[in-house]
């Protein structure tokens, strides 16, 4: 069984993004509607002759009311039961948010093997700025651009280092 790396985090931070830029694919898979993810949607990356599973899931809409957003925790859970690797997507330039600080109380309770991706870091000079908000929740921490490509190469080395 090949390791499985999961991309989790609430709607809208860039987690489809990511998921395209690291599988290197032109092609996108990211909705019309920014921030929604229908199924979990698996792929297969290679780096440094390491080969793992990558699965953008839905996101944990925590609230979920209707029956959509049901499914699609039922979906992210599914996920999560079995990753040997959680990036837990955050949005650098939203800061830190209730339901992130709630997806990193699951995260810790089911004391997965967790990076915490800052995304929409679009350059260096940002950097220490838009990660400041996010120590406090106590994960190992990468600051990228999904969407321009800032860091993505050392999110990867970070990856395979912790699988
Ligand atoms: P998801 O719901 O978490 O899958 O988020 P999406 O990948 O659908 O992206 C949500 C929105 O954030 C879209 O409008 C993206 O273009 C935007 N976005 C994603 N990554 C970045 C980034 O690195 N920088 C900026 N500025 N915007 C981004
Ligand atoms: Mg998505």
């Amino acid at each position: 069984m090949i390791p499985l790396v999961v991309i989790l985090g609430r709607p809208n931070v860039g987690k489809s993004t990511l998921f395209n830029r690291l599988l290197k694919k032109k092609k996108s898979l990211t909705h019309n509607l920014p921030g929604v993810t229908r199924d979990n949607i698996y792929g297969e990356v290679i780096h440094e002759k390491v080969k793992f599973a990558l699965v953008d899931t839905g996101g944990l809409v925590l609230e979920g009311e209707d029956e959509f957003e049901k499914e699609i925790l039922v979906q992210a859970e599914e996920a999560l039961s079995d990753a040997d690797l959680v990036l837990f997507v955050v949005d650098g330039k939203d800061g830190l948010t209730p339901q992130d600080k709630e997806v990193a109380r699951l995260l810790r309770q089911a004391n997965k093997n967790t990076l915490l991706v800052v995304n929409k870091v679009d350059g260096f000079e940002q950097e220490d700025l838009l990660i400041s908000d996010f120590y406090g929740l106590g994960f190992p921490m990468v600051a990228v651009s999904a969407a321009h490509g800032y860091n993505v190469r050392f999110l990867l080395d970070q990856v395979v280092e912790n699988l």
